[in-house]
């Protein structure tokens, strides 16, 4: 479509374990039009993580300092750390006709909903069985038996959550549950309210070809 676009946010959640962070690299990777949410946390950097890059690193009193100072559109506790989302690089992509992605727990997306609106595409990663995350979480060798009986125990209170979302993607093979992500990142960018001087400038034209 010729005419201008205007920026959409998608918001992705999923219990730990779903393979949430395989398919968000994957979207971005194929849409360089869709900008990552660099969020803020608490929690230290693991092993390649990248400040500024995956996460900006913060220490409590800093975290706090940025939620006191309004620059976080949401936050919340997440497995003992904060998290929260910078709302300045949202209002810069959405302004700029850009796509915002959010990497974000089920407490954001609920925040979001208020902030933001509806507006964006909420979708809810779902693993295909507890059977199955429990053999992916265990399978990480990271965790110990204990983080990963928490990691289920919470993933259980999630999915109470699924239902709130526009979309659900179940992830038991990757690139059948990519090609679920893609295909409604597709069809919401064809949605007529983002594109709306589409039907004005195709009427132009028809007009000026009579
Ligand atoms: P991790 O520490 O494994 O990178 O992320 C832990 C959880 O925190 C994931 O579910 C991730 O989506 C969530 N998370 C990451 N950034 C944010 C954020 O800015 N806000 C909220 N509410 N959750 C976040």
């Amino acid at each position: 479509m010729p005419a201008r676009r205007l920026g959409m946010f998608l918001v992705i959640c999923a219990p730990s374990g779903a393979g949430k962070s395989t398919l968000i690299k994957k979207l971005c990777a194929e849409f360089p039009a869709i900008s990552f949410s660099v969020s803020a946390t608490t929690r230290a950097p693991r092993q390649g993580e990248r400040p500024g890059i995956d996460y900006h690193f913060l220490s409590r009193e800093e975290f706090l300092a940025w939620r006191e100072a309004g620059k976080l559109a949401e936050w919340a506790e997440v497995h003992g750390n904060f998290y929260g989302t910078p709302i300045a690089p949202v209002k810069d992509a959405l302004a700029a006709g850009r796509d915002i992605l959010f990497d974000i727990d089920v407490q954001g997306a609920d925040q979001l909903r208020d902030s933001l609106g509806r507006d964006g595409a909420y979708i809810y990663i779902l693993p295909p069985s507890r059977a199955e995350l429990y053999r992916r979480l265990s399978g990480r060798g990271t965790d110990s038996p204990e983080v990963v009986a928490k990691r289920l125990a919470a993933a259980q209170g999630e999915l109470a959550q699924a239902p709130l979302f526009d979309y659900w993607v179940e992830n038991a093979e990757l690139d059948a549950a990519y090609g679920d992500l893609k295909a409604i990142y597709l069809a919401e960018r064809r949605r007529p309210g983002r594109h709306p001087d589409f039907l004005g400038e195709l009427l132009a034209q028809w007009e000026a070809a009579v």
